[in-house]
Formats: C-alpha cells, sequence, structure tokens
C-alpha cells in the first residue's frame, strides 16, 4: 500500500472510532449506512447527517417542503419584499418565501427557520431520542441544503439532467453540454402572478415541481419570449 492509502486508512480508523464513540443508541439506519460507506468516514453523527443530506438533494427539498406544509404560514403574513433586508424581509423575488426567518414570525430556539418545525439533536427533524428540540438549532440539516437548493438549482444540474435521461425538457432533444436549468415558471411571473398563493405551496416554484433542464437555444428563446411579455405587462400597467 502506498503511503497515502496508509494515511487515508488510519484516518479512517479514527474517524469511525470517534463516530462510534458519539453515536447514540438510536440513530437514522439510512444516514448511518451511507456514512459507513463513505471514502472518508464522518466523524461525528452530525457530519454523518449533513453529509446524507448533501448527497440527495432533492430529498431534502421535498421534505423541507414537506415539513413546511406541516406548520403552514403564520396568521397575517405576506409575501413582502424590503430594499434593504428590514426585519429579515428578502430584497429579491428570486429568494424563496420564509415567514420564519422575518423577524416577526420567527418561532425562536429549537425550531427552523426555513419550514417552521422544531428541530432535534443533529439537526434531525423528527424526535427520535424523546428529547425536547435543540435550543442551539435554527435550522433542520435538511433545509440547509433544500435552501442552497432552491437558491442554486444550476449546482445539481447533472442530477436534474440525469432525472430527465439527458433530454431537453421542452424540445425532447438530446441535452447538450452547454444545456441550463431553467424555472419553468420564471420566478418574476411568480412574484406578479401567483404570490398571493398559500405558502408553502409557492415554495414548490423553487423546488423539483418547477426546475427543468433545457438547451441553451431554447432557453435563449424562452427568455427572449418572457421579456417581451413583462415589456407588454409593463407597457398595459
Ligand atoms: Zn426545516
Amino acid at each position: 500500500m502506498s503511503r497515502w492509502q496508509d494515511e487515508k486508512a488510519e484516518r479512517n480508523r479514527q474517524a469511525l472510532a470517534r463516530l462510534h464513540r458519539a453515536l447514540p443508541d438510536i440513530f437514522p439506519s439510512a444516514v448511518l449506512s451511507r456514512a459507513l460507506s463513505r471514502p472518508f468516514v464522518p466523524p461525528t453523527p452530525r457530519l454523518a447527517i449533513d453529509s446524507y443530506w448533501r448527497a440527495h438533494p432533492l430529498r431534502a427539498d421535498r421534505l423541507a417542503r414537506a415539513l413546511a406544509g406541516k406548520t403552514g404560514a403564520p396568521d397575517g403574513w405576506r409575501w413582502r419584499l424590503s430594499a434593504n433586508r428590514r426585519d429579515g424581509l428578502p430584497t429579491t423575488f428570486r429568494a424563496p418565501p420564509a415567514p420564519y426567518r422575518e423577524r416577526a414570525f420567527a418561532r425562536g430556539a429549537g425550531f427552523c427557520c426555513v419550514c417552521g418545525q422544531p428541530v432535534y439533536r443533529f439537526g434531525w427533524h423528527v424526535d427520535l431520542w424523546g428529547a425536547d428540540p435543540n435550543k442551539n438549532a435554527a435550522w433542520h440539516c435538511a433545509c440547509v441544503i433544500a435552501w442552497q437548493f432552491w437558491h442554486a438549482p444550476s449546482g445539481e444540474a447533472r442530477l436534474l439532467r440525469r432525472l430527465q435521461a439527458r433530454r431537453c425538457a421542452q424540445s425532447g432533444g438530446r441535452l447538450w453540454k452547454t444545456a441550463e436549468v431553467d424555472h419553468r415558471v420564471p420566478l418574476f411571473r411568480v412574484w406578479g402572478d401567483y404570490r398571493d398563493m398559500p405558502w408553502p405551496k409557492l415554495l414548490d416554484f423553487w423546488g423539483l415541481p418547477n426546475l427543468q433542464v433545457i438547451n441553451r437555444d431554447v432557453h435563449a428563446a424562452k427568455c427572449a419570449g418572457e421579456a417581451r411579455d413583462r415589456r407588454a405587462a409593463a407597457t398595459i400597467a
């Protein structure tokens, strides 16, 4: 074995020992089996959970939207923007609306600022341990990944391409290397036409249901059409 392999094996032995020491009796089995099969074993339960969701961003997206569905929108909340991030409001319609990140509606320590549900040990979303919510946590590990995905879905272009069997979602032709991730309903239209839709249904516009990979020329034509519609709408207004 090369020296590098030796070092890697040794590091993994140590990480595994650390993980086993810190592991509670109850732990999500899918997370554990993935952690143990990694070339670099995550050395803590928290990192194991983090690495699990990182590998499954679409699962995280679905879960975050489902958890938000359990909470629902707070009374009196409306999707609003603010030019200067006042009260934690988003500055642009490109950011997914998140009532529980706004100062007026935050649920406080132990609740996730994305979905509003309690956060348990290691940032898990289910109380497997019969413990109170973790007062030091304000995010589920899954919701962190979902949040990143909603902001930058192109980061998962490879995954989305595979899901479409490498076919352009608009033309049906083969996807080229230069293909791009697109929101079927563009976000400016979500803000313009659907902003009063109940939360968290609104979040679907940032998640998988509204995402597609399309070839660059098709995308350019779609964007040009959308820009024309925007100009026409502005003239009518
Ligand atoms: Zn959450």
